[in-house]
């Protein structure tokens, strides 16, 4: 049976894990992200123990952005410019490189889409959306079963929302856009605003109200541009089970009946939901990633 590396590159740490599926992953191995030098150095050491012990079919890179994705770009696999010290420019893929396998890289969002693609809340179907709600607001996108990119991935955390300032007087703490709908709700945000961590802050708040406010506009907005048939809400913030029910209704209210098939309450129920993998999302995105470069792989040979 073949077996995969998933790696989860995130902005505080890192996630590796080996398999196939939910079913046969081995526990995840997590390293702290620190310089790349150290970090990239340290997730070479799992894979090549584990080389070591079995074998490896291919590798699947799950990585914080933004990172240049395009496989054809001759700065394939580098993390682009960023306000995370050092890691401006580093290049992900080339110590990777050196095993020889596949490999297969998208963003940490794109990858836990997939996750929920191929084992979890968005199991056979071909368009839907993995947003997460953490330390940053992002959205991973899948479209008639790819990954979308254009000339690059997907910034939709960074999406204008309407933000009434009498209800809300927050200015939002985004260093390039202030009240973006990540500098709005990201867990930072919520803590800025309320002088206390999110997850101290009661369901009953009337925050939630307003979170729930700016994710139904992302939601609305999602399904005006690309119509998905699912939205995973995950991420610290975004696992928050009393959201769900608030963004639904909110975002009916939003839509204002001009998109019947959204808007009724079944649908609303299939449309916004948690994530069926629960913080494994990323990991087994990335095992699906590295599946899907073994296959690739295979394709080729056979041609
Ligand atoms: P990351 O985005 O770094 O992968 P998380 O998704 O856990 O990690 O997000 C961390 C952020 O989410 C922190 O700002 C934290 O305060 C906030 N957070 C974590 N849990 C909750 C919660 N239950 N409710 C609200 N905010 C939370
Ligand atoms: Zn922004």
């Amino acid at each position: 049976m073949s077996r995969y590396a998933g790696i989860e590159i995130g902005g505080t740490k890192v996630v590796i894990a080996f398999g196939s599926g939910p079913g046969d992953l081995s526990s995840p191995v997590r390293i702290p992200t620190t310089t790349p030098e150290a970090t990239l150095a340290a997730i070479v050491d799992v894979i090549a123990r584990e080389l070591d012990a079995g074998g490896i079919d291919a590798i699947g890179v799950g990585s914080f952005g933004p990172v240049r994705v395009d496989p054809r770009a001759s700065n394939y696999g580098h993390i682009l410019r960023t306000p995370k010290a050092g890691w401006s420019g580093a290049d992900l893929l080339v110590p990777l490189r050196a095993f020889g396998l596949p490999i297969a890289l998208d963003t940490d969002v794109t990858t836990a889409a997939l996750g929920e693609g191929t084992w979890g809340a968005c199991s056979g179907l071909r368009d839907y959306a993995y947003v997460t709600v953490g330390t940053g607001v992002g959205v991973g996108l899948v479209v008639g079963g790819h990954p979308v990119h254009g000339r690059l991935h997907p910034e939709a955390g960074h999406l204008m929302v309407r933000r009434d300032p009498e209800r809300d007087p927050f200015p939002g703490n985004c260093p390039f856009h202030a009240d973006c709908l990540e500098g709005l709700i990201s867990g930072p945000a919520i803590e800025r605003r309320l002088g206390q961590p999110g997850a101290t802050v009661a369901p009953d708040h009337p925050v939630w109200d307003l979170v729930a406010d700016y994710l139904a506009q992302l939601a609305a907005t999602l399904c005006y541009v690309v119509a998905p048939q699912r939205i995973v809400l995950g991420g610290g913030v975004g696992q928050n089970s009393h959201l769900i029910a608030r963004v639904q209704t909110t975002l009916a209210r939003q839509l204002g009946g001009y998109l019947p098939d959204f808007e009724g309450p079944a649908a609303l129920a299939s449309l916004v939901v948690a994530p069926a993998l629960g913080d494994r999302s990323g990991v087994l995105g990335a095992v699906a990633l590295a599946m899907r470069a073994h296959s690739a792989r295979i394709a080729d040979n056979v041609k």
